[in-house]
């Protein structure tokens, strides 16, 4: 079948959840067997999101191949469990980036260059996903970043109605809007909606099907006067009502029948609905668990989706415990070595969040002294395993002055410091160790068996059990002159990258976990396939607290 195309746009506010319903979307049709994926058009200049402090977007995901993303791409990854690769993340500045540095080349032969066409053309390249390096896929779900009326998402509106004409039925245009309910008049009003929909046709796009996100159940006269209102067929309005979890929204918009509504558009046949049976199953674990496992998040971003996928690993590892992970963030700016016992009672572990600069990382170190000489339960990430092995160097090596070459560069006792290849870069963007690598875990240790005990271990390790791939940002390292007195002392380095030699995950076997990854595991974590280090993480946990 020759490829199809569905572009989700959004329009009134932004935060709706098109991510969520992108993602549904690319759920539900992956279920009917289709081949699917699911790509990100941000219209901010930035390159990529990996300049970006994360109080502006977020966190940066980041996909196997080293690209820094939108978090959205982490719904798509969770949501359907694809591998994203650069080609599903681009942004204006992207574009832009392009066709200047072919102007320079002078690849436009003297042409004059303007948004439409060549600004344009190169959006409607990235959407086709033309030169296409990848597999075939059935259906390429563009999901357009920003509201409709934006100035800068203009030429990406212009590139689809443009698309639209000239693949006719082969693509479908999604259009999220915001129902408000007002109270005082106890009533749901889809004005809003009207007029988002006028834009988008007054820019020519017609759209075919709408998802109006609400807090309220919209009945079917209102569903009518929208489809009337807006041309689009009753079938083609479905409701986004709010969920407890975004995990219900893939069923709930089944049950509404978006994604027959959108096959029916295209004209493939739509057959029978899914059973969807093992994402039902999640479903129904996640309703059962019910009994609390507090756990603190020690970082400096007090921002929900600053730690998206860490929450989100901690959420289904959860449920996949049948507990119910409850999320605590601690500022790690405020935590002293005369309060950390407070701060942290109470819960029955602690992730230490990945960072980067000075801002926070004391805290960090004195949680991390605390839960060690306290045995609490430690997941230590990036950062948060430097911090760990720091706290391990002047506390139990007697190096009083240790600290990362990130934050003092002339400490004398450089724990962790820059990798040879980082000292010569001056550019921010792109630079860090970024993206999968290989590494091989020390048999017997607790790392190892966490990965040994995953359902699936085949999805997180290569070649055999003892090799896995995890995903990196950072261009700081444990220094290897060191690795010998941590072994001496207790912290063991049990994560090894066998091409550069670089330590990748250290522990201290005798405690309930402590754990240190240079790496991210919470970018793999999946719904149908949580992580297995969170897995093992949450489970002491939840021990500890029965
Ligand atoms: N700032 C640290 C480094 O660059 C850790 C980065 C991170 O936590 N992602 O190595």
């Amino acid at each position: 079948m020759d490829t199809k195309y569905i572009f989700v746009t959004g329009g009134v506010v932004s935060s709706l959840g098109k991510g969520i319903i992108s993602a549904s979307i690319g759920k539900l049709l992956q279920a009917r067997g289709f081949k699917v994926t699911i790509q990100k058009f941000d219209p901010y200049i930035n390159i990529d999101p990996g300049t970006l402090n994360p109080y502006e977007h977020g966190e940066c995901y980041v996909t196997e191949d080293g690209m820094e993303t939108d978090l959205d791409l982490g719904h798509y990854e969770r949501f359907t469990g694809i591998r994203t690769t650069r080609h599903n993340s681009i942004t204006t500045g992207r574009i832009y980036k392009t066709v200047i540095d072919r102007e320079r080349r002078g690849d436009y032969l003297g042409k004059t260059i303007q948004v439409v066409p060549h600004i344009t053309d190169e959006i409607k390249r990235r959407m086709l996903r033309v030169p296409s390096q990848e597999e075939a896929f059935d259906f390429v779900i563009t999901e357009v970043g920003g509201t409709i009326g934006d100035i800068e998402s203009a030429p990406f509106m212009e590139a689809i109605r443009q698309l639209r004409w000239q693949l006719g039925r082969d693509a479908v245009c999604v259009h999220l809007t915001y129902v408000p309910y007002l109270k005082a008049a106890d009533e749901l009003k889809t004005k809003p909606t009207q007029h988002s929909v006028k834009e988008l046709q007054g820019m020519g796009i017609q759209p075919d099907i709408l998802v109006l996100r609400t807090e309220r159940h919209l009945d079917d006269s209102l569903r009518l006067k929208v489809a009337s209102f807006c041309n689009v067929d009753l079938e083609c309005v479905v409701q986004s009502e709010d969920m407890p979890s975004i995990y219900e929204v893939p069923v709930n918009m089944q049950h509404q029948g978006l994604d027959a509504a959108i096959l029916r558009k295209i004209g493939i046949p739509v057959g029978e609905t899914p059973s969807m049976k093992p994402w039902r199953d999640f479903l129904e674990k996640q309703r059962n668990a019910s009994r609390e496992v507090h756990i603190g998040l020690v970082g400096k971003y007090d921002l929900q989706d600053a730690y998206k996928s860490i929450r989100e690993s901690l959420n289904l590892a959860g449920i996949y415990n049948d507990v119910k992970a409850k999320i605590h963030f601690i500022n790690s700016e405020g935590i002293t070595p005369e309060n950390v016992a407070e701060q942290l009672s109470g819960m029955a572990g602690i992730i230490i969040c990945p960072g980067f600069g000075q801002r926070g990382i004391e805290g960090k170190i004195i949680a991390a002294e605390h839960t060690r000489t306290h045995d609490i339960p430690t997941f230590g990430i990036c950062l948060g395993m430097q911090m760990m092995v720091i706290e391990f160097a002047r506390n139990m090596l007697g190096y009083k002055d240790a600290n990362s070459a990130e934050m003092n560069h002339d400490t004398p006792h450089n724990v962790i410091d820059m990798m040879e290849e980082q000292k010569n870069i001056t550019q921010m963007g792109g630079t860090m160790r970024l993206g999968a690598y290989e590494c091989e875990l020390r048999e017997g240790s607790r790392a190892a068996e966490a990965y040994t005990a995953a359902v699936d271990s085949s999805l997180f390790t290569l070649r055999s059990s003892l090799t896995i791939k995890e995903r990196h940002r950072h261009r700081y390292e444990f220094n290897n002159a060191y690795k010998e007195e941590y072994e001496q002392n207790g912290m063991k380095c049990v994560g090894i990258n066998p091409a550069a030699d670089l330590v990748e995950i250290i522990e201290i076997p005798e405690k309930k976990w402590y754990i240190g990854a240079q790496f991210h595991p919470e970018y793999s974590s999946t719904v149908l396939h949580p992580h297995p280090l969170f897995m093992s993480f949450v489970k002491t946990c939840a021990e500890q607290s029965e």
